[in-house]
């Protein structure tokens, strides 16, 4: 891929973020659902594919992110981005209030 072509594909994914903010930031409700009915299905085949092609091998490297001379073990950055945005991000749900962490719970407000 030349360079031009990377630059016109880079700048197309990050208007396509950019709408997808715009709308969740300023779409009314049904306009939110459609594009979530929509987008959805998409990002997940999407995080589905990409960490597909970084599923750690049988010596448990990153074969995307691996050199010959310089292995990467897994798991890999994009599996560790994965799991920030997915798992312990916003999109996350939250575990039943009996198995959180008593630190994680919330005081109960004071009584004035
Ligand atoms: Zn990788």
């Amino acid at each position: 891929m030349d360079e031009i072509l990377g630059q016109v594909l880079r700048n197309a994914v990050w208007e396509r973020l950019d709408v997808l903010t715009e709308l969740a930031n300023r779409a009314d409700a049904p306009s939110l659902l459609t594009v979530a009915r929509s987008e959805l299905p998409r990002l997940t085949a999407g995080w589905r594919t990409l960490l597909a092609a970084h599923e750690p091998d049988s010596r448990g490297n990153c074969p995307e992110c691996s050199s010959r001379r310089r292995p990467s073990k897994a798991p890999c950055s994009v599996w560790r981005a994965a799991y920030e945005h997915l798992v312990s991000g916003a999109l996350a749900p939250r575990p039943a209030r009996h198995l959180r962490p008593a630190h994680a719970l919330r005081p109960a407000a004071q009584v004035p």
